[in-house]
């Protein structure tokens, strides 16, 4: 019977279940298994997950993690690329009724739709997850754009990313991917996961983010859109000054300097400034003046 077998992630079962299936993970799609039942656990608690959420799941590799999950969850939906996953799930998790798991590419899924076909509108729907690393970044630029509200986001992601997404202005770490995320979620760090705790054990060690997705702004920038290429714009040359980046996103034409000079006024941002120096709310401010001066 399966509910007399240990944990999915025991180290035990694991290895029983990658042998029974002979799998030998993909490293193309990210595959490290997290083989710590406490760690998984803590997963799941740093999502306050309780019986009256639903969930979305991405990457449930043989199920350790959407076991804990569904222990606790109200509903899970888990998406899954590898189909050959697919038969090793239906046995691992069995037992687990809350359970549905999509076999498609997370990247191309159409989240809203799965989440009114799926879900309940009325009960609060959090994002837990162990990401396949490859794809960290456009996952979670996609979810946190797409029109789902998610009360919660835990990810599991290379500590490497997760330090770059709370970095503070002034830091090494920080930059786009810092600045961009922290509009649109609080960002912070739940804890860290050491590679040991994986089958196969990745390169890396690991950390848990928890994003708080934001439902309001201090103030608005006229366009997401604008907003991330100016802030990318920005970081092209970390290295060189406020001033020259500028140059190279609008142009060094005597007549746009001046418009550059005039914005650069009024916001009182100086010139010689790094770009690591701005804060979140100097990048929307700029991006709304050079919107007011016609530069984009
Ligand atoms: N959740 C399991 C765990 O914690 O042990 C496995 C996590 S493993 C790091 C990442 C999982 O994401 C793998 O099962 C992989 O097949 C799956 N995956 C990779 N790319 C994907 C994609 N584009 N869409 C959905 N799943 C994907």
């Amino acid at each position: 019977m399966t509910n007399e077998l240990p944990e999915i992630g025991s180290p035990a079962r694991t290895k029983a279940i990658l042998n029974r299936y002979r799998l030998v993970a993909k490293k193309s799609l990210g595959q490290n298994f997290l083989s710590d039942l406490n760690i998984l656990r803590n997963i799941v608690a740093a999502g306050d997950v309780n019986d009256h959420d639903n969930v979305i799941e991405i990457g449930p590799g043989i199920g350790a993690l959407t076991e804990q999950i569904a222990k606790r969850a109200h509903k899970v939906v888990a998406f899954e690329i590898d189909e050959n996953l697919l038969p090793v799930l239906d046995e691992t998790l069995m037992d687990y009724k809350n359970v549905k798991i999509i076999n498609e590419d997370i990247l191309k899924a159409n989240l809203p739709a799965v989440v009114a076909d799926e879900f309940e509108a009325d009960r609060p729907l959090k994002l837990v997850a162990n990401l396949p690393y490859y794809i960290t970044t456009p996952i979670l630029m996609g979810v946190l754009q797409s029109t789902v509200r998610f009360e919660a986001i835990v990810v599991m992601m290379q500590a490497e990313v997760a330090e770059r997404l709370v970095a503070e202005p002034g830091t090494k770490a920080y930059g786009s991917l810092s600045v961009i995320m922290q509009y649109r979620a609080h960002v912070e760090i739940a804890f860290n996961v050491p590679r040991t705790a994986f089958i196969p054990q990745p390169n890396v060690d690991s950390a848990i983010i928890r994003l708080t997705p934001r439902e309001v702004l201090p103030v608005n920038p006229y366009e997401d859109k604008a907003l991330f290429s100016f802030v990318k714009g920005c970081f092209a040359h970390r290295r060189k000054s406020l001033w020259n980046n500028l140059q190279g996103i609008f142009g060094k034409q005597p007549e746009v300097r001046e418009r550059i000079e005039t914005v650069l006024n009024q916001t009182g941002i100086s010139r010689q400034l790094r770009p690591e120096r701005l804060t979140l709310l100097n990048f929307i401010e700029l991006t709304n003046a050079f919107h007011n001066e016609g530069l984009m």
